[in-house]
């Protein structure tokens, strides 16, 4: 067997995981489906442990060059304008980096494949679909759809960082427990200069509105708009260019047609794995949690999995802890998923969406004593930025 650890997934989650591991002078041999890192926009929201844990890599830096700072965040209505607006001045004793990056994920991806291979890692396959998975005494074995055929490979440990249709999950028989929203999610992005018409605007900006919320996030170029779309609309009449004018007319109207740059639709789920663990098998990022995008969570959790779980890998493979270590990354991580991220992604829908006046008031009420108590609102800063639910998990023992 050779001595190293498999990962199925170059996406953020298991990326990271490598990074961290080849930093600690683990090897690393890395699976990716397609045949080459995919472009696509998806996450744009990089909390501050995120950039904090991203440094040893040179990634935070990367972001923030190639992203764009934003050191506030508001709740907004179209009536109002800004209801609350949090400012990462209150947290910024306790990380290094006290604001949001906006930037494309993929951008993280493609720095962390070229720090990886300047490390000399070149243990990464493209065109490798892993479609197997076996424990057998002391190592795991995959095996890979490749170009030439079936490939194997065997490792110490699997680690499942195939996104949410993991094929590792389900070769491992671990369930995907939750459900899925009856709304699906739009994303267009254009480059409508949003700031001219709303001077105040953050780069990040949830709208709460009883008839159809929606978020403006800024990344460089570009802003992205994302609206709940009903079950029953079809796509055609959903991406049909008039209907796409005017959701973006609702949000802000213009005289000029809005020019989109991408207009991607998405099912949206709230699931967690049963279990994060079977035997020499992992489960990291979306392959183990999916939530709404709501409060930019899903990537930002699944490079925390990553860098937990490669703590306890190093740890157990340099002989400082026992097996037993492994142990403790379900226990730390599943926990947080359920009850933080997932349960902090459903309110946050909820918050926006809100139909009756009541639930409207008690959001707008709960945002104006935050904004009166700065303790209050630290404390809130500090569970959606996401530094509670590490320290909380890493005082699971
Ligand atoms: C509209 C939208 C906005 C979002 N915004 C945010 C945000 O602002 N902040 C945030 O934190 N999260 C956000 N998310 C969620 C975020 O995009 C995901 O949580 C994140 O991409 C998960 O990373 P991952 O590495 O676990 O999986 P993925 O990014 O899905 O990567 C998995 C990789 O595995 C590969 N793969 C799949 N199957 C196999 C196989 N069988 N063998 C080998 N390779 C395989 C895939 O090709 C892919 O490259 C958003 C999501 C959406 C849809």
């Amino acid at each position: 067997m050779v001595d190293q650890i498999l990962i199925a997934g170059a996406g953020p989650a298991g990326l990271s995981l490598a990074a961290y591991l080849t930093n600690a002078n683990i090897p690393v041999c890395i699976f990716e489906a397609e045949a080459s890192l995919p472009k696509n926009l998806r996450a744009s929201t990089f909390h501050p442990p995120t950039l904090d844990f991203l440094e040893p890599f040179g990634a935070s830096k990367v972001l923030i060059d190639e992203g764009l700072i934003a050191p506030t965040f508001q709740y907004r209505d179209r009536e109002n304008g800004c209801l609350a607006e949090f400012d990462f001045d209150l947290i910024s004793a306790e990380t290094n980096h006290p604001f949001h990056v906006q930037c494309e994920q993929f951008k993280l991806n493609l720095h962390l494949l070229d720090w990886l291979s300047k490390q000399g890692v070149d243990d990464i396959y493209f065109n490798h679909k892993i479609k197997g998975a076996k424990q057998t005494g002391d190592e795991v074995a995959v095996i890979a759809d490749t170009p030439n055929g079936e490939q194997s490979y065997n490792g110490n440990l699997l680690i499942g960082a195939d996104g949410a249709n993991s094929a590792v999950r389900q070769l491992s028989g671990i369930n995907f427990e939750g459900f899925t929203w009856e709304d699906r999610f739009l994303v267009v992005s254009t480059a409508f200069d949003y700031k001219k018409y709303i001077q105040d605007l953050s780069f990040v900006n949830y709208y709460a509105d009883p008839e159809q919320w929606f978020f403006l996030l800024k990344v460089p170029g570009l802003w992205r708009v994302m609206f709940p779309v009903q079950r029953d609309e079809k796509d055609a009449d959903i991406f049909n260019a008039e209907s796409i004018e005017k959701r973006m007319q609702w949000v802000q109207a213009s005289s000029d047609t809005f020019e989109v740059a991408h207009k991607t639709l998405y099912n949206v789920h709230q699931r967690v794995a049963t279990d994060y663990r079977k035997g020499r098998i992992f489960l990291i990022g979306d392959a183990a949690h999916i939530n709404n995008p709501l409060g930019g969570m899903g990537m930002n959790g699944g490079i925390h999995d990553a860098l937990n779980l490669a703590e306890k890998i190093t740890d157990f493979w340099h002989n400082r802890k026992n097996a037993s270590v492994l142990d403790l990354y379900e226990k730390q991580r599943r926990p947080i998923a359920l009850e933080y991220v997932n349960k902090q992604s459903i309110k946050n829908k909820q918050n926006l969406e809100a139909k009756t006046p009541e639930a409207q008031g008690q959001f707008r009420e709960f945002l104006a004593e935050l904004m009166e108590d700065k303790q209050r609102a630290r404390e809130y800063m500090m569970r959606v930025s996401m530094i509670s639910s590490l320290r909380e998990a890493s005082e699971i023992n």
